[in-house]
C-alpha cells in the first residue's frame, strides 16, 4: 500500500456483460457487502444501458459509478457517442479511456485517448487512463519506450490541477482475461517507472497524487500481495468485478491494507 495519501481504489470493469437487471442484482450484492466502508473508494463501470439503473442502486452507498468510454465533444452529430455531460447527468464519478480493447478493435490511438481525458477532467470526471504493452513489446525490449508514449500523449495539456482527480491503471495486454498476472515485483516496477514518468509531466508532487492501478487479471488470490505495493494504488477488475463475491474479497484486502 502507498505510504502516501492515496486511497486505494477498485474498479470493476464489467465490459459487455449483463443486461440492466442483471447489472442491477451484481450492483445490489456488493452495495449490500461492500458499500457503507469508507477506507477504499470502490467503483463499478456497466455498460451504458445500465448505467441509470446500477445509479439508482448505488446512490445512497460510497459505491462510485463508472462509465466504460465516453466521447470528447459535449454534443452534436456523433452517432452512437455519449457524452461526459451525459455521464456526469446520470451521476457517473469515473470513465474509463483508451482500455486495450477500445485502443485494439476500435483503433483509438494516443491522441483521441490524450482528447477524452481532458474532457473527462473538464467535466469534473476521474478519468481512468489505461496504458500497457503488448507482450510483443514486452519481449522486444520496448515495455518503457511503450508506456512513456502512451503516458505522455495521454497526459498532452493536462494541467497538474488536475492530479487528484486522475487515475492511471497499468494493464499489460498479455495479462488481460488471460490469467496471466505481472508479479507483484514486476508490477511495482513498471508502477514506479510510471511514478517517475508522472513526475517529469506533471511535476512530483502532483505525481504523487495520482493513482496508479494495475490491471490484468487480479483475483481473491492474488490482490493482496499487488495490493501491498507501494506504488500499486488499486486495481481496475475486468472478470473477476462480475462475481459479486470475488469483487467483494479483493476489497476486503484493500481494507486490510489500508487500516
Ligand atoms: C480489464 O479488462 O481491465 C481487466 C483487467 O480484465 P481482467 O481482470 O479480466 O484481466
Amino acid at each position: 500500500m502507498s505510504t502516501l495519501a492515496r486511497k486505494l481504489l477498485i474498479a470493476g470493469n464489467w465490459k459487455m456483460n449483463l443486461n440492466s437487471a442483471e447489472a442491477s442484482e451484481l450492483a445490489d450484492s456488493i452495495v449490500n457487502q461492500v458499500g457503507t466502508q469508507m477506507e477504499v473508494a470502490v467503483c463499478i463501470c456497466p455498460t451504458f444501458t445500465s448505467l441509470e439503473a446500477v445509479s439508482k442502486r448505488v446512490v445512497d452507498s460510497n459505491i462510485g459509478l463508472g462509465a466504460q468510454n465516453m466521447h470528447f465533444e459535449n454534443s452534436g452529430a456523433f452517432t452512437g457517442e455519449i457524452s461526459a455531460e451525459m455521464l456526469r447527468h446520470l451521476f457517473v464519478s469515473y470513465v474509463i479511456i483508451g482500455h486495450s480493447e477500445r485502443r485494439d478493435y476500435f483503433n483509438e490511438d494516443d491522441n483521441l485517448v490524450n482528447q477524452k481525458t481532458i474532457a473527462a477532467l473538464e467535466a469534473s470526471l476521474k478519468p481512468i487512463v489505461c496504458i500497457g504493452e503488448t507482450l510483443n513489446e514486452r519481449d522486444s525490449g520496448q515495455l518503457e519506450s511503450v508506456i512513456h508514449r502512451q503516458l505522455e500523449g495521454a497526459l498532452l495539456g493536462v494541467s497538474p490541477n488536475h492530479a487528484d482527480q486522475l487515475v492511471i491503471a497499468y494493464e499489460p495486454v498479455w495479462a488481460i482475461g488471460t490469467g496471466k498476472t505481472a508479479t507483484p515485483e514486476d508490477a511495482e516496477s513498471v508502477h514506479s517507472f510510471i511514478r517517475k514518468l508522472l513526475s517529469d509531466i506533471l511535476g512530483i508532487e502532483a505525481a504523487n497524487k495520482v493513482r496508479i492501478l494495475y490491471g490484468g487479471s487480479m483475483k481473491p488470490e492474488n490482490a493482496e500481495a499487488l495490493l501491498s505495493q507501494k506504488n500499486i494504488d488499486g486495481g481496475l477488475i475486468g472478470g473477476a468485478s462480475l462475481k459479486a463475491h470475488a469483487f467483494t474479497s479483493i476489497v476486503d484486502s484493500a481494507i486490510k491494507l489500508s487500516s
